[in-house]
């Protein structure tokens, strides 16, 4: 049977900024068509008034089972919160737990209208698992570190996730190469993933140039920064999903021009992490790929990418003293279309086009905040709040109905994770 979202306001992501009036219809976990059309006489009816239809967001960078870590061991300096809480709180997690972590997290970012996220971490089984349950789409790596002797056993391990798993929870799950960081792994470790990226055609998913500490220890290590020592390991031959990316200059752009980079900015994170500013600006003028993601929600601390939206607009204005930087439609355009060509799904997801897979998000803006209509593109950036969205539909599926989420018992689940949470960080 069809999904037939009738006379709805829409916007598709693919036609440039302004909104339009009109129906979209669902077949399998296709759009089959949008604009002036009618329905079927079997077709399911979604009645549009007073709804928005959008893609669903898509958050460029999680490490999802973080969740339990919500708000734990806050304000701390970066590596004192790492190397004495993150890292062995991290040592006590289950693969239960994990799945419990990620199950959290599903229920969060559906609630907010996520439908697909890339994510790092160990023990994806369980990320996989959690995507079977609550239909959630995903681009996973298996978050990798390398002591120079292990390295080969790490490149078959990040291998065997690679072809275990990838298309897998019905097509939801794609897969990437995850290597951490340059500080994390070594030179022929990250030599072997790039090679391995290129012969087998995987993405990489890591973490680069965060930090200006990560710059210093490369620049001493190396003797070059950290971009162009990553280029001469091989890695911008192959696609890369880089997260952060906030210390690299007008030489790394340049550098970087016709590669398959697509950079990842986690505003929120970078901000409460006191690492610094990405130059979003300077990627978007040179037309760099850039998507938002929240990190994961122990440096956040949600997962809300309505939030990520607006602290980005709003940080780069001021950064520039200039309020023209940034425009609402580029704003929604990272959090939409340029997170889907960071994970190279942007042929099947990131706007709303017949032939493309149904993931859309119905927004109620029968609310104060949507009033006057002036412009909704505005609205929809400075305005709008996770809970604003009513119904959220991955693959052609209704995983979120009237704010009820279909696939996952939400009470049970935050019961589930305060359990947990319990227990890791008081053993
Ligand atoms: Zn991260």
């Amino acid at each position: 049977m069809a999904l037939f979202i009738k006379n709805i306001e829409y916007l598709t992501m693919a036609d440039g900024p302004q909104t339009a009036f009109g129906s979209i219809r669902i077949e399998n976990e296709l759009i089959s068509a949008i604009g002036q059309i009618e329905p079927q006489a079997s077709d399911e009816i979604i009645d549009g008034k007073h709804l928005l239809a959008m893609p669903g967001l898509v958050n460029s960078h999680n490490h999802a089972a973080m969740t339990l870590l919500r708000s734990y061991a806050d304000n701390l300096p970066l590596m004192e919160w790492l190397n004495n809480k993150i890292f062995p709180a991290e040592a006590r997690l289950s693969a239960e737990d994990i799945y419990i972590g990620n199950l959290l997290a599903h229920l969060e970012m559906i609630k907010g209208g996520t439908t697909c996220y890339a994510d790092m971490y160990f023990n994806q089984e369980q990320a996989v698992r959690a995507c079977e349950q609550s239909g959630m789409r995903a681009s996973l790596s298996l978050g990798t570190a390398d002591n120079l002797n292990n390295f080969k056993e790490k490149l078959s391990d990040s291998l065997r996730f690679c072809e275990n798993y990838n298309n897998s929870a019905s097509g939801l799950v794609s897969v990437m190469l995850g290597p951490h960081a340059p500080y994390t792994c070594s030179q022929a470790y990250l030599r072997g993933i790039s090679e391995l990226a290129l012969e087998k055609d995987l993405p990489i998913h890591i973490h680069i140039a965060e930090t200006q500490n990560e710059q210093n220890i490369i620049q001493q290590q190396t003797g070059m920064k950290v971009i162009p020592y990553l280029n001469s390991l091989g890695m911008f031959e192959a696609k890369v999903l880089a997260a952060h990316m906030v210390y690299v200059s007008a030489e790394d752009i340049e550098l970087l021009l016709g590669k398959k980079v697509g950079a990842s900015i986690c505003t929120q994170s970078e901000m409460k992490l006191a690492s610094g500013i990405a130059p979003v600006p300077a990627y978007l003028n040179a037309g760099i790929t850039v998507g938002l993601g929240t990190d994961g929600a122990s440096s956040n601390n949600d997962l809300d990418m309505w939030e990520e939206m607006r602290t980005t607009a709003l940080l780069h204005k001021v950064e520039r003293l200039n309020s023209t930087v940034i425009t609402p439609y580029e704003t929604l355009s990272m959090a939409t279309s340029g997170s889907a060509r960071c994970l190279f799904l942007d042929q099947q997801i990131g706007t709303l086009k017949a032939g493309k897979k149904a993931d859309i998000i119905l927004l109620n803006t029968l609310q104060p905040h949507f009033y006057p209509r002036n412009d909704m593109l505005s609205q929809l950036v400075y305005c709008a709040h996770a809970s604003d969205v009513e119904t959220v539909i991955i693959n052609g599926k209704i995983v979120m109905k009237n704010r009820q989420c279909l696939t996952l018992d939400e009470e049970k689940i935050l019961f589930a994770a305060e359990h947990c949470a319990k227990k890791i960080l008081t053993r």
